[in-house]
């Protein structure tokens, strides 16, 4: 909170991504720290080169720390595309740390790769397809470079958790065994045998199962072994991704969470390549992983505000009316006559009750107001339900639903298909909490709905402590004060997999550093602006000028046609040309008249 108020002083506000930097940093020494201890435990003869893979947030000022605080791990890059390899090309200049070139390859691509090595940089291309090889071969000669060149290689093991089925035989990537000795003989009749260093494999994100992981080290390091009888040089075991993170804190296999540590997955990586390379004989290969989420999710938070409530049932403090129609007095009835029944049968009744309403509405059979009241006596009647049954065990289904029927809707300010796209796409949870008021108990279970016109934008799925609930515990809103909120450990994907839907765009960042001198504990290195308007209307051709000078058109036209007044005309072109340089995310009323009364000259009451 201290962050979000000294970010608002200097005028960004809400939606806010806060990246704390330090907590990258931290997160490159934790594994490059855990690896060299696993290292060292196993007396393993071979070193940890690891690599960020940086599809997984390419923003420049995530690369950079994470290369500075790397570099005295000698700690690389993986580029999975051209841009991002001309991006890694540029960034990475320690000459000891690798550059891994994934993906699919153009011979553009494969040309700056091979130019990498010219400059003495490590860049290893990654064999992903066979027609790749052809290529790689012809423009090596003409460059006159000796390439070094890595096999991804297909394996058994598929992964588990929610990229299951995109590994394994029906992969999109990755040599089968027939594929590795086709272009193990291209390589052979290039004489290029030399070239060969690496084998890759990558069994998909967010693996929950420390079991899978050790069946598919196993299973490349065979790989690897028996390219080395076959007489390639080699010399480097790339495991991949696929380290998890503990998004529900559960320590568990399930989808969000994770049944290891980091530091069990290292000392797992490395004993399972010893055991299997001295079974087989083998020198033991230099270890590299290419972790992405696992370094990156931590690192940032994203902060939005709760700007209103959308609830199922009037107002509490509004007094019941009268009932007069029979269809209401019955209802009424039911809600009186509270000890009478047992809760599910009042839960029946009074929702039969309300449907012969509704059917009574649509015959014409009953006024707008009488339906508006047997809704709220029928709320009124859960709500007392789920009040008696609060201490109860063992509720029956139906009324277990009443209290994801009875929650609130909380409207944020933020777009899910921007900011928190995965748990759209992926049903994927992330910790969520308020991040103010937290020595209050929060008294209003809610559900979040984001500003986009969508009905899938909705956060409605939370951690447990088993399982998952639907609803959050919040505060209740107060008038005139901002509620903010938090989705955390948001670093990884999300910032670029967010699309525009709804022309919201980027949200406002600040970047943050830990620092013991400052009064907070924290300064703020870096903010930089979300997407104006104008800026999002760009990115699909629109020209802001284009655009206010078709409405001055108009406005013009109106003017000299008498409907509007030359005045009122002027401030219609201005409000415009201000809103398109504006914010496309709300400002929600408590601003807006902060805003207005900053304006407001004094004395004019
Ligand atoms: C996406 C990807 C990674 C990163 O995976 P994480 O699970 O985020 O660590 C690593 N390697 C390759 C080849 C990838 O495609």
């Amino acid at each position: 909170m201290d962050i979000v108020k000294e970010v608002q002083a200097a005028g960004l506000k809400p939606p806010l991504t806060i990246r704390v930097q330090d907590l990258l940093r931290h997160r490159v020494t934790q594994i490059n720290e855990a690896f060299r201890k696993a290292i060292q435990e196993e007396g393993y003869d071979g070193r940890y080169r690891g690599v960020f893979p940086i599809k997984v947030n390419q923003l420049r000022e995530v690369v950079e720390e994470i290369l500075d605080a790397g570099e005295e791990y000698d700690f690389g890059l993986e580029a999975g595309s051209k841009p991002e390899l001309i991006i890694a090309m540029a960034l990475l200049e320690n000459r000891k740390a690798l550059l891994i070139c994934n993906g699919y390859k153009d011979e553009e691509y494969i040309e700056l790769a091979l130019m990498g090595r010219r400059l003495g940089k490590q860049t290893i291309i990654v064999v992903e397809q066979v027609s790749e090889i052809d290529n790689i071969i012809r423009i090596a000669r003409k460059m006159g470079v000796q390439p070094h060149i890595g096999l991804r290689v297909k394996l058994t093991t598929a992964g588990e958790g929610k990229w299951a089925d995109s590994t394994g035989e029906n992969a999109k990537f990755g040599l089968t065994a027939a594929e590795i000795v086709q272009v193990t003989d291209k390589l052979a009749q290039a004489k290029m045998k030399q070239a060969l260093r690496l084998v890759h494999f990558h069994i998909g994100s967010q693996v929950p199962n420390i079991g899978t992981i050790k069946k598919a080290v196993i299973e490349a390091t065979r790989f690897y072994c028996e390219l080395k009888r076959m007489g390639f040089p080699m010399g480097i075991l790339d495991v991949g991704g696929g380290l998890g993170i503990d998004y529900d804190g559960s320590r568990s296999a399930y989808e969000s969470s994770m049944n290891y540590s980091m530091e069990v997955y290292a000392r797992d990586v490395v004993a399972n390549i010893k055991q299997i390379c001295q079974e087989s004989r083998v020198a033991l290969p230099d270890i590299v992983s290419e972790s992405g989420r696992a370094l990156v999710a931590p690192h940032s938070i994203l902060i939005f505000e709760a700007v209103d409530r959308i609830t199922r049932d009037t107002p509490q403090h509004e007094p019941l009316k009268k009932a007069t129609h029979p269809i209401l007095k019955e209802l009424d009835s039911i809600r009186k006559n509270k000890g009478k029944f047992d809760p599910l049968e009042r839960y029946h009744d009074a929702k039969a009750k309300r449907e012969e309403a509704h059917a009574r509405f649509s015959l014409g059979n009953l006024k707008l107001e009488e339906r508006a009241q047997a809704d709220q006596l029928f709320w009124n009647i859960c709500r007392q339900i789920q009040k008696d049954l609060a201490n109860t065990p063992d509720i029956p289904d139906e009324l277990a639903r009443l209290e994801s029927m009875l929650a609130e809707q909380y409207v944020c300010n933020f777009s899910v298909f921007q900011s928190l796209l995965d748990h759209w796409a992926l049903d994927q949870l992330f910790p969520i909490a308020p991040i103010h008021r937290l020595n209050e108990r929060p008294q209003v279970q809610a559900t979040l709905v984001d500003i986009t016109c969508d009905s899938d934008g909705k956060v409605d799925d939370f951690i447990d402590l088993e399982d998952v609930r639907r609803t959050l515990s919040v505060h209740t809103l107060k008038e005139g004060q901002p509620y903010y909120i938090g989705a955390f450990m948001v670093g990884a994907y999300q910032d670029i997999m967010g699309d525009l839907h709804n022309l919201f765009g980027r949200v406002n960042e600040a970047h943050v550093f830990l620092e013991d001198d400052e009064e907070d504990g924290f300064y703020i290195e870096e903010s930089i602006p979300g997407y104006s308007v104008e800026r999002i209307l760009g990115m699909i051709q629109y020209n802001a000028e284009d655009l206010c000078r078709m409405m001055k058109r108009q406005v013009d036209k109106a003017t000299k046609a008498d409907s509007v007044r030359p005045r009122e005309g002027v401030a219609m072109v201005d409000l415009y040309e201000r809103l398109i340089a504006g914010r496309t995310y709300l400002i929600p009323n408590h601003e807006q008249k902060a805003k207005a009364k900053a304006k407001k000259p004094k004395g004019s009451g």
